[in-house]
């Protein structure tokens, strides 16, 4: 269980960093918003999901039992805030001129190895929006009898005013009613269903030609998109669990919404401590497929975008994510990446020498010092920068014993190879295998060849097309090393 350091996690809601206590200690509920399912997972996704996973994997580590919930939304997520618009999953489906069905099929298909790419631990429980319609039918007709909702045309919308009267709707997002009010150019006209600006739909009347649609107490119908994180978090995890999570753009209206239809339904606020990861940008703007500045992973690992001077490893941008705190945005560059690229490479090269280091009588290293300061980062709330900082200095630690200026005995080498077993693979979800570039093997040979082609140059005393070939690898920032008998090459630091 919890050592002697709390855990200190940020809760959006209190916007404080707040000591973790479990609600039923040693279990965990956690939640996390997972994707709508109608294209391609984008980046923006991955590292928030990236997030979770390292939460869960240092909850775990602590000791906790981590029931850990990731939905699939399959249905309800339309295509425009206001509830009008097409359902985005219907949309894609009509223009694929495919079911539905095979469309979240496909994208569920796609964003799994996605993630499995990532190393992200699947959930314990990934349902889906379609699998719990009693559940949100049961909702709806729970906050309709409690007052919150009201009927028309065999819709259903949560009654906000009325809700704000009574609570506080706005407490998560910190916006205000009426600063709303005065932003919003979405009056409300003669004819519209909703009484109120800030309503939303919890059940949505089908359109003729709608394809997934239920039976209801109001009709043929489609349940909302907010719907459906109450439900199936609190069906698992409890009426009032432990972590909600989810990137940034969902605080507001999406968790907003969730906390107002939980009090509606059940009089219980429903999480203790909401996280929230901040989003992605691209050279210092943000990310948007309108842009054209937006990727998706595969092209980011196979390098076939124009923004991008090469493929990185799924490992590569798993460690440059995790070098932010999941608080602040990150901005992706060639340069950032690489600089990653070669952290990331430095810290394998450590683990390998680490495994391998010949130890000594005595020890003049304090390795207890570098495992405290990698707890301590990770506890307050979970700086992963701060932890891998740590584990570098580490790094030189490890280096400078391989070269004789520092010495370790076997105690105290066993903690430290434990400690970065576990810190960098187990906690931080990094792995070798996907760390170096897959196609460095190749790259080896061609270079090999290149080399040896310029070294004949050389003793042909060709010495034009030696440097030709020294200064192309050069613009594609490759550098090669003369000594007296033989050549290496590099990647330009
Ligand atoms: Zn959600």
């Amino acid at each position: 269980m919890p050592e002697s350091n709390p855990l200190y996690i940020y809760n959006s809601l209190s916007r404080k960093k707040e000591v973790f206590e479990a609600l039923n200690p040693p279990f965990v509920g956690m939640y996390v918003c997972g994707p709508t399912v109608y294209s391609d997972v984008h980046l923006g996704n991955v590292r928030s999901f990236l997030t979770f996973d390292v939460v869960y994997r240092y909850l775990t580590y602590l000791g906790y039992n981590v029931r850990y919930v990731r939905n699939i939304t399959d249905v309800g997520h339309l295509l425009d805030d206001r509830d009008e618009g097409d359902d985005k999953i219907e949309k894609r489906a009509r223009l694929e001129k495919i079911e539905p069905m095979e469309i979240v099929q496909k994208y569920t298909n796609g964003f799994h190895n996605t993630v499995n790419q990532f190393n992200l631990i699947p959930p314990s429980i990934e349902p889906t929006a379609t699998g719990h319609i009693i559940e949100q039918i049961e909702m709806v007709q729970r906050i309709i009898k409690n007052g919150y909702a009201y009927e028309v045309n065999g819709s259903v919308y949560f009654n906000v005013k009325k809700y704000d009267e009574e609570h506080n709707y706005g407490e998560l997002s910190g916006r205000k009613l009426d600063e709303l009010l005065n932003q919003t150019r979405d009056e409300l006209e003669g004819g519209h269903e909703k009484r109120f600006f800030a309503d939303f739909a919890i059940w949505k009347k089908a359109a003729k030609d709608t394809i997934m649609k239920w039976d209801s107490p109001w009709g043929i119908g489609v349940p909302g998109w907010h719907l459906e994180c109450s439900v199936m978090s609190t069906k698992y995890l409890g009426q009032a669990f432990d972590i909600h999570g989810g990137g940034m753009d969902l605080k507001f209206p999406h968790h907003e919404c969730e906390i107002a239809q939980s009090i509606g339904a059940d009089g219980v606020s429903p999480v203790k401590y909401w996280m929230h990861g901040n989003m992605l940008t691209v050279n210092g703007t943000k990310m948007s497929k309108s842009l054209g500045n937006s990727f998706l992973p595969e092209e980011l690992i196979s390098g076939d975008h124009p923004l991008l001077e090469k493929g990185y490893t799924p490992m590569t941008v798993r460690f440059f994510f995790l070098q932010a705190n999941y608080k602040s945005t990150v901005d992706f560059s060639n340069e950032a990446l690489q600089a990653a690229e070669k952290g990331l490479n430095r810290l394998m090269t450590a683990i390998d020498t680490l495994m391998q280091l010949t130890t000594s009588e005595q020890s003049n290293v304090d390795v207890d010092a570098i495992i405290k300061a990698s707890k301590e980062s990770m506890n307050d709330d979970f700086n992963t920068p701060t932890t891998i900082a740590h584990l570098f200095d580490g790094v030189k630690l490890i280096n400078s014993i391989n070269d004789n200026k520092n010495t370790i005995n076997d105690a105290d080498l066993k903690i430290l190879q434990n400690h970065y077993n576990t810190f960098v693979f187990d906690i931080l979800g990094l792995t070798k295998e996907n760390s170096s570039s897959s196609n460095d093997e190749l790259s080896d040979e061609l270079m090999g060849l290149i080399i040896d082609l310029r070294n004949q140059s050389k003793e042909n005393k060709d010495w034009s097309t030696a440097d030709l070939i020294r200064d192309e690898l050069k613009k594609l920032n490759i550098s090669i090393k003369d000594t007296k008998d033989s050549s290496t090459w590099d990647y330009e630091k």
